[in-house]
């Protein structure tokens, strides 16, 4: 009976508010969670291996040690798929933000990249942007994934510079602005873990060099392995 209600509940708020797909903008279906079937079954997956020497990580090596990373979605602007990131980042998707979270933990979990991580630390946004927004994307991320992978997640790192223009800044101009954004706050008795750092899209790879850097700052025995949503292409 319970369910019954909750279902009848559902069907009426669908009929009252529809919920669109954050790709196609086509209504969903009552089953169709977040996603439309079609875009779910057509998002561009990546699949950058392996895990511990792949395209990613080598664009971080020049600047940073790291052990493993990896993402799930391959970034193009111009794609629809593109609307997701919007959607999460500036739109207020935060179920869309938790549920891609834990998709993408389902993803990557044949990859074994959470066999050997201790915690995860989502890149934290600065406290104004965090007043405006109201949430973080990336903690969101790591709520989803911890339901499939059940690590726990530590906010040790934070913004202390604005990442205001950041979007309109070319990619040297970007690494200058967020090479000294970040600091990172790690007990003494959490020194030595590995962890995970994650975060909504790979593009320069400069904010999970900067990230790293304050985390080794704070810690120089933990061991950083990064994981993005999406990874541009
Ligand atoms: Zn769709």
């Amino acid at each position: 009976m319970k369910e019954q209600w909750r279902k009848w509940l559902s069907d009426l708020q669908n009929l009252m508010l529809p919920r669109l797909c954050p790709v196609c903008s086509q209504r969903l279906m009552p089953n169709e969670q977040f996603i439309c079937l079609a875009c779910s079954m057509d998002l561009p997956r990546i699949n950058l291996n392996p895990i511990d020497d792949n395209a990613m990580i080598r664009k971080l090596w020049a600047q940073i040690p790291v052990e493993t990373g990896t993402s799930v979605i391959a970034y193009r602007h111009q794609s629809p798929f593109h609307n997701i990131l919007v959607n999460i980042k500036y739109h207020g998707a935060t179920e869309l933000a938790f549920e891609m979270g834990r998709w993408a933990a389902c993803e990557i979990t044949s990859t074994t990249i959470f066999e050997q991580i201790d915690v995860m630390v989502p890149v934290p946004l600065s406290r104004r942007k965090m007043q405006k927004r109201g949430y973080n994307q990336s903690l969101l991320l790591c709520n989803g994934m911890a339901q499939v992978n059940r690590l726990p997640i530590r906010n040790w790192l934070h913004r202390i510079s604005d990442e205001n223009t950041q979007t309109h800044l070319n990619e040297e101009e970007r690494i200058e602005n967020t090479i000294n954004a970040f600091e990172a706050d790690i007990p003494i008795n959490e020194h030595g873990k590995r962890i995970l750092l994650v975060d909504d899209v790979f593009t320069t790879g400069a904010t999970m060099t900067a990230c790293a850097k304050a985390i080794l700052k704070s810690d120089e025995t933990a061991i950083i392995n990064v994981f993005t949503l999406a990874y541009t292409v």
